[in-house]
């Protein structure tokens, strides 16, 4: 009932892997089960590349430049040193459960959101996915 546009409801995974197609595309190596695991930090504090685990060996690679994309907890930032990265205190986070549904009644146009005493202090939202079928967080 919010009267606008809101949103598109994408499939995470299948996004992802769009976007790393694109980059492919465009020229980018992409290495898969390829974790980061430190920062390469030369002198002044520079940060010159990425320590990561390759096939089960630790791998320096070496660039001009890190974009690290890996979430609210960026581990990677706190690593390069920037100390500012702390992860937020416990208060300022919220969990939430995630349940994939089949077989309810939902208007594949819209995405419902629920407030107040049916989850007080949070909300709950159900994306329409499929025919009958839909995705439902539940955020506190
Ligand atoms: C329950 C829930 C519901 C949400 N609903 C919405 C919504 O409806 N609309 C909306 O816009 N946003 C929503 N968000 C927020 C949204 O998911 C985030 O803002 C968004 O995903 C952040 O994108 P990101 O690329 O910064 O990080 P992420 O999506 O967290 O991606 C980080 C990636 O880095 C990878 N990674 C982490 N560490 C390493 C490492 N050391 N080495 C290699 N890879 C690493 C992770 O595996 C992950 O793939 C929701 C979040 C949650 C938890």
């Amino acid at each position: 009932m919010a009267g606008n546009e809101v949103g598109y409801v994408i499939e995470r995974d299948k996004f992802d892997k769009y976007l790393a197609s694109m980059a492919a595309d465009a020229g980018a190596d992409i290495m898969v089960k390829t974790p980061a695991v430190d920062a390469i930090v030369d002198a002044g504090g520079v940060v010159g590349g990425v320590k990561a685990r390759v096939g089960g060996r630790l791998e320096d690679i070496r660039c001009d430049f890190v974009l690290a994309c890996d979430g609210f907890e960026s581990e990677f930032a706190r690593w390069a040193g920037m100390k500012d990265f702390l992860l937020p205190p416990p208060s300022d986070m919220v969990s939430a459960l995630q349940y994939r549904l089949r077989g309810i009644s939902c208007d594949r146009d819209y995405v419902d959101f629920h407030f107040g005493s049916i989850a007080p202090g949070g909300y709950i939202w159900v994306f329409p996915k499929s025919e009958g079928g839909g995705q439902r967080w539940h955020r506190r």
